[in-house]
């Protein structure tokens, strides 16, 4: 196994520009239409300065855009973007997960409409060529015109150490998630496992991490629930993650952020880094959002959504 997948992988260029839970909070929240400084603050727990320096971020990579509101333009709003909006699909099925997973009355008592067939329904990713499930095990990768681009992070940003289950947050709506993929090295060895990859000599190959933080995230994988810990060695004692049913589950978010990458993170015109095949149908792997009722491919404009009190 080459260790391309992380050098070269949109969803690593993808997680450069948004992985970071203050980002991906401060995002939902706008989605969920919270749009001035004061009530992102209240919404998200965060401190002002972090808040208005991932604000700053977030503009300057062309996710938000600030909008001066009435007259004499004091307030200000933020607002999605073309770029932003595309992240859609990573919104839905995070709501799908958390829904699937997790008992969050807030977020359980939302109801997703679709306007185009009049339905509630719940978002699914289907392959846009032969509209069969998308499972893990059955995608195949290989290196795209991208590929020899290595991409470094040219900004390296300074990240919170604090856990999202630690912010007073009264509307984290998929904090379990953001938990999760808001850790760069959590949502690396994640991404990972999608490709096979099952051993901490594996990961460790493949990341440059201490290996002191690789057990850690392991294990913090396992009390999640998303890995299963087998031990195929006993002298000396060595384990295998295997992905449970929740991990599984994560993929469609993943996909849905590498397709984003695909879209928005290249670099100079030089194409995608890796090419997915959907083995069921030996096609192109594209994903698409789809509606539960109709079977509809979904659009942001198309959705409405009740948000919780
Ligand atoms: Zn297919
Ligand atoms: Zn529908």
């Amino acid at each position: 196994m080459s260790n391309f997948i992380t050098r070269a992988s949109s969803i690593n260029r993808a997680l450069d520009q948004i992985g970071d839970k203050w980002c991906l909070l401060i995002l939902q929240e706008v989605f969920w239409g919270i749009n001035s400084f004061n009530e992102m603050l209240s919404a998200t727990g965060v401190s002002k300065g972090v808040l208005s320096e991932r604000l700053k971020w977030l503009q300057s990579i062309d996710c938000l855009h600030k909008k001066a509101d009435g007259e004499g333009g004091k307030r200000m709003s933020y607002h999605l973007t073309r770029k932003s909006i595309d992240l859609y699909d990573c919104a839905l099925m995070a709501v799908a997960w958390e829904r699937r997973f997790f008992n969050t009355p807030e977020l359980d008592s939302v109801t997703l409409l679709h306007r185009k067939c009049g339905s509630a329904f719940e978002p699914q990713m289907r392959c846009r060529s032969c509209n069969g499930g998308v499972h893990p095990a059955e995608v195949t990768y290989k290196p795209g015109p991208g590929a020899r681009h290595d991409v470094r992070q040219k900004k390296v940003r300074r990240r919170s150490s604090l856990s999202v289950q630690d912010v007073p947050s009264s509307r984290s709506l998929y904090k379990n998630l953001v938990n999760l993929v808001g850790d760069r090295w959590t949502a690396n060895v994640i991404a990972l496992s999608f490709h096979g990859l099952t051993r901490f000599d594996q990961f460790h190959h493949e990341l440059p991490v201490a290996t002191n933080i690789l057990a850690d995230r392991l294990k913090f994988l396992v009390d999640e629930g998303v890995f299963r810990q087998f031990a195929y060695r006993q002298r000396p004692l060595r384990h295998e993650y295997q992905l449970t049913v929740k991990g599984e589950a994560l993929y469609p978010w993943f996909l849905a952020l590498l397709q984003w990458g695909d879209k928005w993170c290249g670099v100079d015109g030089s194409g995608r880094p890796m090419r997915l095949t959907h083995e069921t149908c030996g096609r192109n792997l594209r994903g698409q959002v789809e509606c539960s009722a109709c079977g509809g491919a979904l659009k942001a404009h198309e959705v409405q959504f009740s948000l919780p009190q």
